[in-house]
């Protein structure tokens, strides 16, 4: 089982902000913003490149309903998710970022820039 399905199960803690029948949220152990949660659906899916459109449809709602709570719709937060190796995946089930609670900056993701400026 993966750490996220324990998560899920409760054996092994976490910090919840708010849960459905099928979706959890809960606070990152080590956050990179004032507000940093994860939002995964509870039944395993090991990325997004695997998630069914329908439940991303209704993930979609719970994640609105999440940044209400937090107070972050108003001025606005991040949603990213990381998908396999080149995407910086860890933990292999699918999780939202919701990184929020003050200004973000946007930064470069490649170390190999020439390349990218090359593209453009
Ligand atoms: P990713 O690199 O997109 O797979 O992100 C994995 C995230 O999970 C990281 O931001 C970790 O800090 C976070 N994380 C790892 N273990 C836990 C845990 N037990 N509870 C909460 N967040 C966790």
């Amino acid at each position: 089982m993966c750490l996220f399905c324990k998560i899920v199960e409760k054996e092994i803690p976490a910090n919840v902000e708010l849960e459905s029948e099928e979706f959890l949220a809960f606070h990152d152990i080590n956050p990179i913003a004032p507000i940093h949660l994860l939002v995964i659906p509870k039944k395993h899916v090991d990325s997004f490149q695997e998630l069914e459109a329908e439940t991303m449809a209704k993930m979609t709602t719970f994640i609105q309903e999440l940044a209400k709570k937090m107070g972050l719709d108003k001025d606005g937060y991040r949603l990213l998710t990381n998908i396999g190796e080149n995407g910086g995946q860890e933990i292999k089930h699918l999780h939202f970022h919701l990184v929020g609670g003050t200004k973000l900056k946007w930064v470069h993701l490649s170390d190999d820039m020439k390349k990218v400026k090359e593209a453009i």
